[in-house]
């Protein structure tokens, strides 16, 4: 089952309910054939956005194009695209394979037309003999097969799925987060995919547009979101644990290209491209720093916590609490004193205020 793929350009997007913007000017380009997640905390407009593109919700302003067309004013029934919900949307009346052939009898196709696409259509979601089942018959993750099915009995050339594998259990998820992204490869469809599960975000998309109120703060492969988060807000919730911010807002002086924090001189990491300007954190990931003998921060451990493979140590210093990720080897305890050191080459400079300039845009 073969079908093209075609890009999606997003322009200027506001959707405003009275006087809240759950969309502001959003622009976004996702490539043909690219799988990308939308990724951020609940209420900061992953659904509505998706809802947009399927044409459910119509926005105030803006322009959205499939390929060369644009489809902002387009019913939802004309647009074309394969749509999989969080709680699957079967019809409970039919059967499975009347489920899944269901588009294509809107569609009008004939009854052998329909019966070989959707044995194609259950075959590529592993659920050949199953047909004649009923849905309340189904296990979750069967169920949410046959949804898939659905969605792409009629070979849409663009896929949109909202939390599809919110209701499964982990193992399941892990496993069918795997099948969608083999699946995706194999029709090359244009996939957005709404997560607000960073890991699933990392593990499928080729891209990961993160929102926040209603804006995208930045678009970009998981390694550059991960390594080059552009502001505070996407380094924090991007990682586990969270990223360490220094505040260096009193000790920076303009041009200078060391700090001094607890006596001991670090260097300014250069500001990545994009990154908002104005120096007031230095952003360093836990696994970026390290427990020293003489020289660094000192701290106080607070936690430790053993994940198998690594512990995580919660430590606090004067100027903040910090997560350290370590071998599993060095054994610490809670209130032993430490010093915490770091390569300020893998740290990131941001703006303090940015957060409060982003909120200032949607007044
Ligand atoms: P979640 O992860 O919780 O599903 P989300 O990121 O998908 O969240 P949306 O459902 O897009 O968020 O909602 C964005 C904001 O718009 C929320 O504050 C929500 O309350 C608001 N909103 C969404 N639909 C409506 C509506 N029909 N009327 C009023 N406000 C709405």
């Amino acid at each position: 089952m073969q079908s093209d793929a075609l890009n999606i350009s997003i322009n200027d997007v506001t959707k405003k309910y009275g006087d809240f913007f759950a969309l502001k000017d959003v622009s976004l380009e996702v490539k043909s054939g690219e799988f990308l997640t939308l990724l951020g905390p609940s209420g900061s407009g992953k659904t509505t956005l998706l809802m947009v593109l399927a044409g459910f919700t119509r926005p105030d302003y803006g322009s959205v194009k499939f390929g060369n067309k644009e489809v902002v004013t387009t019913p939802p029934h004309l647009r074309d695209i394969g749509m999989v919900f969080q709680n699957y949307a079967l019809f409970p009346h039919m059967n499975v394979e009347q489920n899944i052939g269901y588009p294509q009898k809107l569609r009008g196709k004939s009854k052998s037309e329909i019966k070989e696409s959707v044995s194609e259509a259950l075959s590529i979601v592993k659920l050949d003999g199953l047909g004649h089942r009923g849905v309340g018959e189904l296990s979750g993750g069967q169920k949410q097969r046959v949804a898939l099915a659905r969605a792409i009995v009629f070979k849409p050339q663009i896929l949109l799925m909202d939390e599809p594998l919110s209701a499964l259990d982990k193992k399941l998820r892990e496993e069918m987060q795997i099948e969608l992204r083999q699946l995706h490869d194999s029709l090359t469809m244009t996939t957005v995919y709404v997560t607000h599960d960073q890991t699933e975000a990392m593990t499928m998309g080729d891209k990961i547009a993160v929102m926040n109120q209603g804006k995208i703060l930045q678009n970009g492969t998981p390694n550059e979101i991960y390594s080059k988060p552009r502001s505070k807000f996407v380094g924090s919730f991007i990682g586990s644990p969270s990223m360490n911010f220094i505040p260096i807002d009193s000790a920076i002086e303009k041009g200078a290209t060391s700090i001094f924090i607890d006596g001991n001189e670090f260097n300014i990491p250069e500001q990545h491209e994009g990154t908002i300007a104005d120096k007031n954190f230095i952003g360093i990931r836990p696994e970026k720093m390290t427990l020293s003998e003489n020289q660094g921060i000192s701290g106080e451990v607070y936690a430790s916590e053993y994940l198998g493979t690594r512990n995580v140590l919660t430590i606090n210093t004067e100027v903040g609490q910090f997560k350290v990720r370590v071998s599993k080897d060095i054994k610490v305890s809670p209130l032993e004193n430490v010093k915490i050191s770091f390569d300020s080459h893998s740290g990131i400079i941001f703006d303090g205020t940015s957060d409060k300039a982003l909120q200032s845009a949607y007044m």
